[in-house]
Formats: C-alpha cells, structure tokens, sequence
C-alpha cells in the first residue's frame, strides 16, 4: 500500500488523504495554502505541510526592530536594533539571545502540545523552524556546541524527553555541529516558574545548574538552546555557569519569546 501510494503524484495523494494540522487537528488542502505564501518565505515552505492556513497566520515570527541583546521586540515597529532597557541595567552572561517567535497564538500552542501533551511529532516542524532561526541569525562557522537546556532527571522522567534537545536533535548533525544534552546538568529541583516574577525566578534558578566536565566546555563558542525564553532567567543562569567553565561566549536560541 505505502509502495503504490509513493508512486502517485502528491498532489493526488493529497486530493485524497488531506493534510491533518499537527496543531488543531483540522484537515486543510495544502496546495491551497501554499498558493499565495511567498516562495521566498522560508518560513512558509517549513510550515505548509504541517500546520493549516488558520494555524500558520497564527505563527508571530519576530522581526527588527528588536533588543540586539536580549532580542525582546519592540512595540515600535519603526527604527534599527538597539539595547533595551532591562539589557542595560541587567548582567547578562550571554552575548545575544534570538527567538522564532512571539509566545503566543498557535506557536503556543505547538509548544503546550509537545511538552504537557507529549505530542513529540510536533517536534519535526519546531525543529525545523529553530534551524531556520539558527540561519537566520548565526553563521554556522562562529559556532562550535550546541548545547539544550537541561531538565531535572525528576522532569525528564515524568515527561520522557527534554523538548529543547528535541528542536536540535535532528539537524545539528546533518549540519556537523557538535550536540552536547549532557555536559550542563540541573543538578537542583525547582518549582515550576510561572507564577514567579522576574525577581523571584532569578533567585529560584540560581545555583540550579552544573557543568559536569568543564574541560569539554573551555574555549568553545556555544549556543545554548531552550523551547521559550519568559524573563530570561533560566537562560541566563545556564550562560553563567557555562562562561564559569570556560566557554568562549554563549549565544542564545529559543524557538518562542514572552514579550
Ligand atoms: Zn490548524
Ligand atoms: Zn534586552
């Protein structure tokens, strides 16, 4: 069956087994969502054949202008990046943070389905969107480890997976950068930081992370990635720890950011 179905145009398979939105569950006509999207939108051609048309103009992606450090867009939609205000009262321990999009809409969604619905499929077009990010944003020769922010072995046995490693996963070695899910280690539980405010999350994190072989951390340009980015609390923690091991800088990816 799946051998005749192969040989058929897609289109044709489409016209009869219609797409299913990994986000609501509707089936939608791809070619119909693919007509009028830019050819040039990258972010188009990685979506259309997951997420129906509803979903994907759900999807926020962040554009200029936005805090080149911290990468919190601006209200103001006119002028060039600069720093925020909070980056220039603030220590931050990595160099710049970027994200895909905006928490919220159906990009929320997909991120609420992968770790509290353990819908992991969802994974394939989140990871796709963070590499397009990574592009976006990184030239792959001023990288050298990617690094996922780690969950406490608690967690990680509750859940199953850590969702930051899955957004990685899958590309970092077709593009040859070294993947490290190991090295960084929560080594203290935490409660859950969403009622927390900035000041309190700050406090809650600290000394929450440990890195286990500095060695493998000295002198290397590392991305660290996570699946959001609230106050940047946890982010920052985890570049402190890395910097204290060595590392040469820490950049930051994270697929959404709470504005
Ligand atoms: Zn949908
Ligand atoms: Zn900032």
């Amino acid at each position: 069956m799946i051998h005749i179905l192969q040989r058929l145009s897609q289109p044709f398979v489409y016209a009869i087994f219609p797409p299913m939105c990994f986000i609501c569950s509707t089936y939608y006509d791809s070619r119909e969502a693919s007509i009028g999207t830019d050819a040039s939108d990258p972010v188009s051609d990685l979506t259309v054949p997951y997420f129906c048309e509803s979903c994907r103009e759900g999807l926020l992606p962040i554009a200029s202008p936005f805090c080149s450090r911290c990468g919190l867009p601006f209200i103001s939609r006119e002028g060039d990046n600069h720093t925020c205000s909070e980056c220039l009262l603030g220590k931050k321990y990595y160099r710049k943070a970027r994200a895909f999009g905006i928490y919220d809409g159906s990009l929320m969604e997909a991120i609420h389905l992968l770790k509290y619905r353990k819908k992991t499929s969802i994974s394939r077009p989140l990871s796709a969107l963070a590499r397009e990010t990574f592009f976006r944003f990184w030239d792959i020769n001023t990288i050298d480890l990617l690094v996922s922010v780690p969950l406490h072995v608690k967690r990680l046995r509750e859940r199953g997976f850590n969702q930051a490693h899955l957004l990685i996963r899958r590309w970092a070695k077709q593009e040859g950068i070294s993947l490290d899910g190991l090295t960084l280690s929560r080594s203290r539980w935490t409660e859950p930081q969403t009622s927390l405010s900035r000041a309190e999350r700050r406090k809650n994190i600290k000394g929450a992370f440990s890195v286990r072989h500095p060695e493998r951390i000295k002198g290397r340009k590392v991305l660290l990635v996570d699946d959001v980015y609230t106050t940047g609390a946890t982010v920052n923690e985890c570049a402190r720890v890395l910097m204290k091991a060595g590392a040469e800088f820490v950049d930051v990816l994270t697929l959404a950011r709470a504005v």
